[in-house]
């Protein structure tokens, strides 16, 4: 029994808004994102480096984000960060589910999991490696690619979850023009792994 009072939760959040998740297997499909703050994992290449400090976002109530999420149709909530498990998402996740939402979490897995998931996309980062606990639970290992020893990255990651794992490799954005061929010879050569592209990026939406 979750024993965490959703009215007494108050998470940061850095944006919230509608729009189509760009990425990985849910790509394509209208999602509402909730982006949480704080982050403590380090990109070098980070595209949303504003997260990291969650002091700096307004903190809102699980009713309070229930109440945004529910002005639109959606049928799908994304909580992104951030990395959304430096905090317990358990009440979120509980609420959301129960307005009969499905719950989608991208992270790097470097916290502890919490939270009641419909998908988990794991993005491992170097900078701060996932804990072993959240590997057999991903739904989708999404890595992505920044110079070419990450491809030997992603394969320590892809022999470590379940059989049944998705498996992505993405360009890092600002390298995308030199990368993606690369991954594309990797993917022919490596059939298990498909391309994941950040089409909002390319369709201009956030
Ligand atoms: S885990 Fe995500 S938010 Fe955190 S530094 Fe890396 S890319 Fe940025």
């Amino acid at each position: 029994m979750n024993t965490v009072m959703s009215d007494t939760v108050l998470l940061p959040v850095m944006e919230h808004f509608y729009t189509l998740q760009g990425e990985g297997f849910h790509q394509g499909r209208a999602a509402y994102f909730i982006r949480l703050g704080g982050c403590d994992v380090g990109c070098i290449w980070c595209d949303v480096k504003d997260s990291w400090d969650a002091d700096k976002h307004p903190k809102y109530t699980i009713d309070q984000l229930l109440t945004e999420v529910e002005k639109t149709p959606t049928q799908l909530v994304v909580i992104t960060g951030g990395e959304p498990l430096m905090h317990n998402l358990d009440a979120l996740t509980t609420a959301l589910q129960a307005a009969g939402l499905e719950t989608n979490i991208e992270t790097s897995g470097a916290h502890p999991l919490s939270g009641h998931w419909n998908w988990i996309c794991l993005s491992p980062k170097k900078f701060k490696e996932p804990l072993p606990g959240i590997l057999p639970h991903a739904h989708e290992l999404k890595v992505v690619i920044f110079n070419k020893s990450d491809f030997d990255w992603a394969e320590k990651y892809a022999a470590l979850v379940s059989p049944s794992c998705k498996l992505y490799l993405q360009p890092e954005w600002d390298k995308a023009a030199q990368i993606t061929p690369l991954i594309i010879d990797y993917i022919k050569a490596h059939p298990q792994w498909e391309l994941s592209l950040q089409v909002h990026k390319y369709i201009n939406v956030p």
